[in-house]
């Protein structure tokens, strides 16, 4: 062991520690030892493969850093990972991988060569975003079509197979929380890149390129960030929602949206509900939005619930007897994550049991995750759940106000207090500025009359709902 190795991890460590806070120090830095300095390498000793994934994928940029700080420009940091951790017989095996990320671009498998291409470098977000943030796993291929996302679907075919050339520029896919919009933006990107490697396609989520922004603002580094933006293809960008109220992004959004537009580059956006309901959002911006094409993702019906479950079943080589498949398909009818995290339970607690798969553990796993509700979640929680989803505060909520958001918000406040609480009629109405209790039968008959026929309505409304339940586990 040199001793140099040992004195430069340690003043690495004064820097790391005051980077990344107390916890994540201790456990991923202080079991990390220094094992050789050699011509600038240093070689630094982890515990294990996934050890080493979990650095390069969140302290890459701390490591990259402190390692320019000091060995300069020309340092590298290679790490030594304990494979097996031997025994008295055998010594530990161990491997030696560079710092770089693991996953390259459109290659699914781990680098093998040793070698390292870049120096150091204060991070940048090329570096950030050298392999797109796409996951191989949604393609097209395992997005199940039905009549809950057929339009949706095949525009994103469409794009992906001409992006930036039909008229859906933007296409702006959305609907309820888990009905498959990531994966299917994540799908438009996939293929766009497996067939055109020169295209630049970015995936990036909204709150991602808020956070971004904002560092760059701190940073001095606009130049850079919008400069990097300008470069991009195929913009894929999710959740848009998160937009709301956050002016300074949403005009940076707007100037590179119409610079790459302006430029034949394509758009593809998701939001968790239609445009004409993203209060938050700037007009002109919601007025790009419908330049091109908008298509929602419903909840799918039952054979669609059941293709998704087969297709889910052959690509994890399980099997799973019919009627357990239509009872899922037939029982979990909130949204597409919730029927695959249901499916994942039934899998885990046959495994762990030993049990076989039968209707008997689907029921009882599906009662274990639906839980009783009732006591848990009360008046207050309710009002302000609902205030933040539909951004009125709750002294609006309580007050004599009549503008229509907020009285419609006032009604499914009054609507999940009567579904989820204990209060009476009479009760709910005190709690809502004293309301008597005609206007909150008024309320509920409104809100489950008007989820009849606005679907979108309906999916905001499940979604609060699932809000409720989760709090109850
Ligand atoms: P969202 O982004 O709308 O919240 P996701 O895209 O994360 O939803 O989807 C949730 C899960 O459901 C993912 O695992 C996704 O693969 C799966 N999923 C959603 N829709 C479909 C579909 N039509 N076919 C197959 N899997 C789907
Ligand atoms: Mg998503």
């Amino acid at each position: 062991m040199v001793k140099d190795g040992v004195s430069v991890w340690e003043d690495c460590l004064k820097f790391i520690r005051g980077q990344v806070g107390d916890q994540s120090f201790k456990t991923w830095f202080e079991p990390i030892k220094p094992i050789n300095l050699d011509d600038q390498v240093l070689t630094i000793q982890v515990p294990s493969q996934f050890f080493y994934e979990y650095l390069e994928e969140h302290y890459v940029h701390v490591l990259r850093q402190v390692i320019y700080n000091e060995l300069g420009p020309a340092g590298r940091l290679e790490y030594s990972v304990i494979v097996d951790s031997g025994s008295t017989k055998n010594q530990p095996y161990v491997v030696t991988l560079p710092n770089q990320n693991h996953n390259k671009k459109w290659d699914r498998t781990a680098p093998t060569s040793p070698t390292i291409s870049n120096p150091f470098e204060m991070p940048s977000l090329e570096e950030e975003f050298r392999y797109s943030n796409l996951n191989p796993n949604y393609d097209f291929e395992n997005y199940i079509e039905g009549d809950c996302n057929r339009l949706a679907r095949s525009a994103g075919l469409a794009v992906a197979e001409k992006p930036g050339v039909t008229s859906f520029n933007p296409l702006m896919i959305y609907g309820g929380v888990g009905l498959g919009k990531t994966h299917l933006v994540q799908a438009i990107g996939n293929k766009v890149g497996g067939a055109d490697k020169k295209n630049f396609v970015l995936y990036v989520s909204s709150e991602k390129f808020t956070t971004q922004f904002t560092d760059a603002i701190k940073n001095n580094s606009i130049q850079s960030f919008t400069n990097f933006y300008l470069q991009v293809d195929t913009l894929l960008i999710d959740d848009v929602q998160f937009f709301a109220g956050k002016e300074k992004t949403q005009e940076m959004f707007f100037h590179i949206f119409n610079h790459l537009h302006q430029n034949g580059k394509q758009i593809v956006m998701s939001s968790d509900r239609p445009p004409r309901d993203l209060k938050g959002l700037q007009d002109r911006l919601l007025s790009r939005f419908k330049w091109g094409l908008t298509a929602d993702l419903q909840m799918p019906d039952f054979e669609t619930r059941m293709a998704i479950i087969l297709r889910k079943m052959q690509s994890d080589g399980i099997f799973i007897p019919d009627d357990v498949v239509e009872y899922l398909a037939y029982s979990v009818d909130t949204n597409v994550r919730e029927l695959e995290g249901v499916l994942i339970s039934i899998i885990a607690h046959a495994t762990l049991n030993k049990s076989e798969i039968n209707l008997e553990l689907a029921k009882q796993t599906l009662k274990n995750i639906v839980h009783d509700i009732e006591s848990e979640v009360g008046v207050d929680y309710i009002q302000k759940s609902v205030g933040e989803y539909f951004q009125i505060s709750v002294a609006d909520l309580k007050d004599k106000t009549r503008k229509k958001e907020i009285v419609i918000a006032r009604q499914v406040a009054m609507y999940l207090c009567k579904e989820y609480t204990n209060h009476s009629l009479k009760s709910i109405g005190y709690h809502f500025g004293g309301r008597d209790h005609s206007t909150v039968i008024h309320a509920v008959q409104s809100v489950s009359d008007m989820m009849d026929v606005d679907n979108s309505f309906g999916s905001q409304i499940n979604e609060l709902k699932k809000k409720m339940r989760m709090k109850s586990v």
